[in-house]
């Protein structure tokens, strides 16, 4: 099969592998569509480790081409989307109060085993979650990142009427401001630099849109909250910039959600005493531990637009090229998705 795999930093080529082999408890998925993760990004250049030669892809849908001898939840033609998180289920972590993903041998499909930049990708069956008929596999791509914003906004609990900004409007800002829009806020800020972006996170119900190379972010935000800031916001971007920013726009007692990844080596100055002075909490946020079927609920809820943010489709045999185009900012690119 074809298959997309990073060699090393700026080193992705296409490249022909076997069709994975699978075990009796998992499953052979055709790939319909994979996304491109900022994290794809990163491990493309160098900004995470990560062991190569490496299929990339942990964003993916796809229909079931074949499955183990003792696979019952699961059946031939099914359409799918897959958790990419694999716990060992012995480690002290694992067998804490609730099974969690700090799990001390954690693998995850596209991060340490191959993943689904392919024509074919292996999961375990309990990583198999079904998809209702009223989402496309292509919108359905985009329930992993979802899964990982649900576990954000449970960690920092959003409550109704909350006035809340986001802070980045890539394809995570723009779920989020929806995501958040869905649990109630009652305003929402979104700050980004690119109009286009702006543009687009306001068709998406954003209440108001801040471009910080226009306007100052929060001279905007405290004029619009009676001046004392946001209740909770939510970095979306992955830097140490987009960290500091967030932290301004949260009033005394608000929460600042780090959801972002940002590069391995990347530190954020702050001063101890405006975190004693805000009484602020800070939230992080790690990958989509049992919060996958929730996501695939919000997906097809109709309440979250998921195709507008779907801006290019790349063959497997174009995946080099999106790298690059996404690496060097192609304006106008939004969430790319490589379909074999
Ligand atoms: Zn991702
Ligand atoms: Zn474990």
């Amino acid at each position: 099969m074809k298959a997309v795999a990073l060699f090393g930093v700026g080193d992705i080529r296409v490249i022909e592998k076997e069709v994975p082999k699978i075990g009796d408890k998992e499953v052979l998925i055709k790939v319909t569509a994979c996304g491109i993760c900022g994290t794809d990004i990163h491990f493309f250049k160098g900004e995470w480790p990560v062991k190569t030669p490496l299929v990339l892809g942990h964003e993916f849908s796809g229909v079931v081409e074949k499955v183990g001898s003792n696979v019952t939840n699961i059946k031939v033609g099914d359409r799918v989307v897959a958790e990419p998180n694999i716990p060992c289920g012995e480690c002290k972590y694992c067998r804490m109060s609730e099974r969690n993903f700090y799990c001390e041998n954690l693998e995850a499909t596209g991060v340490t085993i191959d993943g689904a930049f392919a024509e074919y990708v292996k999961v375990p069956a309990q990583n198999v979650y079904k998809i209702p008929d009223n989402l496309t596999l292509e919108e359905a791509a985009l329930i992993e990142p979802l899964a990982c914003i649900v576990r954000g906004l449970d960690n920092v609990g959003v409550k109704v009427g909350s006035s809340v900004a986001i802070v980045g409007a890539g394809p995570i800002g723009l779920l989020m401001a929806q995501v958040v829009n869905y649990y109630g806020a009652s305003k929402t800020f979104v700050v980004d630099m690119d109009e286009d972006r702006l543009k687009l996170a306001k068709e998406l119900g954003a209440t108001y849109t801040i471009n910080f190379k226009e306007q100052d972010p929060k001279s905007f935000v405290y004029e619009k909250t009676e001046g004392i800031g946001v209740d909770i916001s939510i970095e979306c971007v992955g830097s140490s910039a987009a960290i500091e920013t967030a932290f301004k726009l949260s009033r005394r007692g608000g929460k600042l959600l780090i959801f972002g990844v940002a590069p391995e080596h990347d530190l954020w100055q702050v001063k101890p005493f405006e975190l004693y002075d805000k009484e602020i909490s800070i939230f992080t946020s790690y990958r989509s531990p049992y919060t996958f079927q929730r996501a695939v609920e919000v997906a097809s809820s109709g309440k979250i637009k998921l195709k507008p943010i779907i801006s290019h489709i790349f063959s497997l045999d174009e995946a080099p090229k999106a790298f690059n185009e996404l690496t060097s900012r192609r304006r106008g690119m939004i969430k790319v998705l490589i379909k074999p």
